[in-house]
């Protein structure tokens, strides 16, 4: 593991508007600033897009997409310029990760890991630019052949969260600029840093100007603007649940297409005929990485009876080895929480815990001056609290007892969200009867967390609608469109029959 030390720069880091292959002032010329969460300093100035920056950002990736040449390119042009993409990511890395820790308060030795997941997407993206292909149907007749063709979607709106600035828009643009598409992208406000380095990094890659456009702001009116204008064919959002409901809401009067990626309450099945240790590691990360401020957070421990209090005792000797610091420091594992208002509302998850009937095990406490919460476990929470129900965004464990499969089937799928879920056994048949009763988009068996380009992310339920990631980003990012060719003589079918 990398152990380089990191400080804060003496400048905060800053960025213009990225429309149309130019950096550009927003025009009404305000801007906002973000604070490091462990640092208490300005480390990023940005431009404040309006709704008018916002249309022009639309109509130059409008323009891009009518006039090419992205869209017109063969797939292989496009997948040398997306490797290259993938290759400054990795060259750019350090800098990288720099930003998203000081914007995020992530830990750096993660968001080191993450540039390189994220180059991989781009990497992954390149193989299907030339395997964007449609069917033929041969069958139809002597006198009639038919194909199905894929073609771009259009100008895709790419709205992203802050816990994984670079990784989430990774496993969106590359996929969309793979079948020929054109992006608006607007990151969080909280974290807009690594998104807009990525557009000087796109520029030096080859990739055409207006092709990308990036833009800093808020939701209303930038994220807003991207979602009603008539010239967006699809909203490819990743964030709440709350503002994924409003986006679909309101792109489904236009009849857009959308893409939600929302939020989650995974649980972790673990049965007792498992090695303890793999366990405990896999629950520890699984709840305190990225702060637990993580769509897949493994927060919910359904456990069995038989093993409960050893895992319980064990989970807990773990995280108390877990250190919550500056996340600059490589020894640290949990970083600070992004803002006050959400370390206040997981404070306010732990405060109904207690009140609520569960059993503090360890932590429930915050640092009243500093962003911190520290790696907190509840036992003997049951099914009906809210904090078994609710995803708290925050380094907490709820931990939930059961006796059989059944039950934990049930307790499993007992809440609005459907993301992931796993399962500890080495019993074949009860992890295959697990995986398909689970309401969920991903189910890990004897593992957590992992992830691939190759496989499909996404949710049942209130986790989301549609699926990024693997060839199945084809068919997100494309329209598909039938063709019929008649061969021969044509017979008449009206006048002469
Ligand atoms: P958020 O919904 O508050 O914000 C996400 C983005 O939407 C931001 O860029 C924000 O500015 C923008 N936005 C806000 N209001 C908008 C509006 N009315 N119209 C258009 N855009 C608007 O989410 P967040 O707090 O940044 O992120 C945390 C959430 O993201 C959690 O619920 C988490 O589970 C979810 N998440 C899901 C995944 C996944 O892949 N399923 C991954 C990461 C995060």
């Amino acid at each position: 593991m990398n152990k380089e030390h990191f400080s804060v720069p003496n400048k905060p880091f800053s960025y213009k508007l990225f429309i149309d292959g130019e950096w550009v002032h927003a025009k009404k010329g305000k801007t906002f600033s973000r604070e490091s969460p462990a640092h208490n300093t300005t480390v990023g100035i940005y431009e404040m897009a309006d709704a008018e920056d916002t249309e022009l950002a639309i109509e130059a990736a409008h323009k891009a997409l009518e006039e090419g040449p992205w869209s017109k390119m063969s797939g292989a042009e496009r997948s040398k310029i997306l490797i290259k993409v993938a290759d400054l990511i990795r060259e750019n890395a350090k800098e990288l990760a720099l930003i998203e820790t000081l914007e995020s308060g992530k830990p750096i030795t993660q968001a080191n890991d993450e540039m390189e997941w994220a180059a991989g997407n781009w990497d992954y993206a390149a193989t299907l630019g030339r395997h964007t292909k449609g069917e033929s149907y041969n069958s139809l007749g002597e006198d009639m052949l038919a194909m199905t063709v894929r073609e771009p979607i259009g100008v895709v709106s790419m709205i992203t969260p802050w816990n994984f600035p670079l990784l989430i828009v990774s496993q969106k643009l590359p996929l969309a600029l793979a079948v020929g598409c054109t992006a608006v992208i607007k990151p969080s406000e909280f974290t807009p840093g690594t998104t807009l380095k990525l557009g000087e990094l796109l520029t030096k890659a080859g990739v055409p100007s207006g092709v990308v456009n990036i833009i800093s702001g808020y939701g209303d009116p930038v994220g807003v603007t991207m979602t009603n204008h008539p010239k967006v064919s699809m909203v490819s959002f990743t964030g709440s649940t709350k503002v994924g409901k409003l986006i679909a809401a309101s792109a489904g009067e236009k009849l857009k297409k959308v893409g939600l990626e929302l939020g989650g309450k995974n649980p972790q099945i673990i049965f007792p005929d498992v090695n303890l240790e793999e366990v405990v590691d896999a629950v520890v990360f699984g709840v305190y990485f990225n702060m637990g401020e993580c769509c897949n957070s493994g927060s919910r421990i359904l456990v069995h009876d038989d093993i409960a209090d050893e895992l319980i005792q064990k989970v807990k000797e773990k995280s108390q080895q877990v250190q919550t610091g500056d996340p600059l420091d490589p020894e640290v594992k949990v970083g600070p929480i992004i803002h006050s208002e959400q370390k206040d509302k997981i404070c306010s998850y732990m405060d109904l815990a207690t009140s609520e009937g569960a059993e503090l095990v360890l932590g429930g406490n915050s640092d009243e001056n500093e962003a911190y919460v520290y790696p907190t476990i509840y036992d003997k929470v049951t099914p009906n609290m809210t904090i078994a129900k609710e995803e708290v965004f925050g380094p907490v464990l709820s931990i939930i007892r059961f006796s059989t499969l059944e039950e934990a089937i049930a307790i499993a799928n007992d809440t609005l969200y459907g993301l992931s879920a796993s399962i500890w056994t080495k019993d074949i048949d009860r992890a295959m009867v697990f995986s398909r009763k689970v309401k969920a988009g991903t189910v890990w068996v004897n593992t957590f967390m992992s992830g691939y380009a190759e496989l499909p992310f996404g949710g049942y339920k209130e986790s989301g609608l549609g699926r990024e990631m693997g060839a199945y980003a084809i068919d997100e990012f494309t329209e598909l469109k039938t063709i019929q060719v008649h061969i021969g003589e044509k017979t008449n079918w009206w006048l002469n029959k």
